[in-house]
C-alpha cells in the first residue's frame, strides 16, 4: 500500500484525505497542528454568485466549489454522518444604495443559468423580511437568494477525518526530501499532500522554494440568543460585516481582514467591537445575546488574490493548495477532491493548469 502523509487538515486536506481513504488503496496519515487554522475560525457562508471579480477561472472554481458540496453532503450521508454542517438557509444581500439591488438581482438570475443552486431570487420589502427574521433593520429593501448557505467548518473537517478512518497526529511537522521518498515525523512516505493554508511558505521554504501566499488575520465572535434562529438566514450587508444564524440561537458576526497582524492569534477587542457595534445596527436583538467565543483564524492569499494546486514544480509527489483567500470554504471541498484525483492518475471537475503552483512556488538559485 502506498503511504500518503497529509500536512493540514483544513477543509483541503480532510476533503483529500476522505476521498483518497474511498479508494482503500493507501496508508494516510494526517498532520496537523491546528493552531490558527482558518477552516475553524471561518464565517461559512458559501455564496460565491454575486461577486463582481472578473478573474473568470476564480469564478469557475467558486461556482462549482458551492455545487461540490451537493455531492459531499451524499457522500457523506451515504456513509452514515449526518449532514448537521451544511444548510442552505438562504442569504439577504443589502446594498447601502438600495437601487443596485436590480442590478444584484439581473447579476443573480443571469448566473443562475449555469448555477441553478442559486434558487430563489426575490427583492424583499422591509416588511415581508419582518416576517421571516424579525427585528431586522437598517434597510428598506434587499435580495434574498434562497440557494446560499452556512457551514461548520469545524464540524464538517471532523466529519471527513472520522468518516475516512485515516491516522491522526496533532503536531506540528517538518517535511524532508529523502532520495527514497519524503521525511515526516520520522516516517517515510512515497507521496506528500501540503495543505497547509498560510504556513505553506514555513514548510516550503526550508527546501528551497519560494512561495508567493502571505498570511491574513480575521476575526469573528459567536453570540448565544434566547430564541431559535435555525430559520433565520444569512445577512451579508456590503463591507467586512457579516452575520451568521445558527440553529440553537447561535449567531456568528464576523469577520475582519487584516494584512498586517502576520500569524497574531490574539482577539482583538476594538475590531470585535466595531463589528458588533455595526451588527447591532441592523439587528438589535443581538443586545439581548451573551458573547460565548471569539475565533482568530488565518487566511492565505496569494498576490492575485487567486488560489492554486497540483504538484510542486521539480517535486512531482508533492501536492500542494493554497491562497483560497476569503471563499475557501466554498473552493476548499473541491480543491482536496481535486488533489485527491490527480493524486491517482485521474481527471477532476476543473482544469488543473487554470490554478498552476507554478505561478506561486520557485526553487531557488
Ligand atoms: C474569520 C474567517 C472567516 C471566513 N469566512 C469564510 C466564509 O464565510 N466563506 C468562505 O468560503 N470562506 C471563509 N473563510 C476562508 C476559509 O476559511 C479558508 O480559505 C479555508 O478554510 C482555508 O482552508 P485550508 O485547508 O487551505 O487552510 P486551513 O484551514 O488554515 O488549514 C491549514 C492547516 O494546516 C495546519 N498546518 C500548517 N502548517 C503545519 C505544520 N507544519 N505541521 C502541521 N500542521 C500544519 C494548520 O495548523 C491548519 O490546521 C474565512 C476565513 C476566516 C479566517
Amino acid at each position: 500500500m502506498k503511504k500518503i502523509a497529509i500536512i493540514g487538515a483544513g477543509i483541503v486536506g480532510s476533503t483529500t484525505a476522505y476521498y483518497l481513504a474511498k479508494e482503500n488503496a493507501y496508508d494516510i496519515t494526517v498532520f496537523d497542528e491546528g493552531l490558527g487554522q482558518a477552516t475553524k475560525a471561518a464565517a461559512g457562508i458559501i455564496c460565491p454568485w454575486f461577486s463582481k471579480r472578473r478573474n473568470k477561472v476564480w469564478y469557475k472554481m467558486a461556482r462549482l466549489g458551492a455545487d461540490f458540496y451537493q455531492k459531499l453532503v451524499a457522500d457523506l450521508e451515504n456513509d452514515g454522518f449526518s449532514a448537521d454542517f451544511y444548510q442552505q438557509s438562504g442569504v439577504y444581500l443589502l446594498k447601502k444604495q438600495e437601487e443596485k439591488l436590480a442590478d444584484l438581482y439581473e447579476l443573480g438570475k443571469t448566473r443562475r443559468a449555469e448555477s441553478p443552486l442559486i434558487g430563489e431570487l426575490k427583492i424583499l420589502q422591509k416588511e415581508e423580511v419582518e416576517r421571516v427574521f424579525p427585528g431586522l433593520q437598517g434597510f428598506e429593501a434587499l435580495l434574498y437568494a434562497s440557494g446560499g448557505a452556512r457551514v461548520e467548518g469545524s464540524q464538517l473537517t471532523e466529519s471527513l477525518l472520522v468518516a475516512s478512518g485515516v491516522k491522526r497526529v496533532h503536531e506540528k511537522v517538518n517535511l524532508e526530501v529523502l532520495s527514497d521518498g519524503y521525511q515526516i515525523a520520522g516516517q517515510l512516505f512515497d507521496s506528500v499532500v501540503v495543505a497547509a493554508g498560510a504556513w505553506l511558505s514555513e514548510i516550503l521554504a526550508p527546501l528551497g522554494y519560494d512561495v508567493d501566499v502571505r498570511p491574513q488575520k480575521g476575526q469573528l465572535r459567536d453570540y448565544q440568543l434566547p430564541i431559535e434562529t435555525g430559520a433565520y438566514p444569512v445577512l451579508m450587508p456590503e463591507g467586512e460585516l457579516d452575520m451568521i444564524p445558527f440553529a440553537g440561537g447561535k449567531v456568528s458576526v464576523g469577520a475582519s481582514h487584516e494584512n498586517d497582524r502576520g500569524f497574531d492569534l490574539t482577539p482583538d477587542r476594538v475590531v470585535l467591537e466595531t463589528l458588533e457595534h455595526e451588527a447591532l445596527g441592523y439587528y438589535a436583538g443581538l443586545k439581548e445575546a451573551s458573547s460565548v467565543s471569539e475565533r482568530v483564524g488565518i487566511r492565505a492569499y496569494t498576490s492575485d488574490f487567486s488560489p492554486f494546486y497540483g504538484s510542486l514544480p521539480e517535486e512531482k509527489k508533492v501536492y500542494v493548495a493554497s491562497g483560497l483567500g476569503s471563499s475557501g470554504l466554498t473552493t476548499g471541498p473541491l480543491i482536496g477532491y481535486e488533489l485527491a484525483q490527480m493524486l491517482q492518475g485521474k481527471s477532476g471537475l476543473l482544469e488543473a493548469a487554470d490554478y498552476p503552483v507554478s505561478r506561486y512556488i520557485q526553487k531557488r538559485g
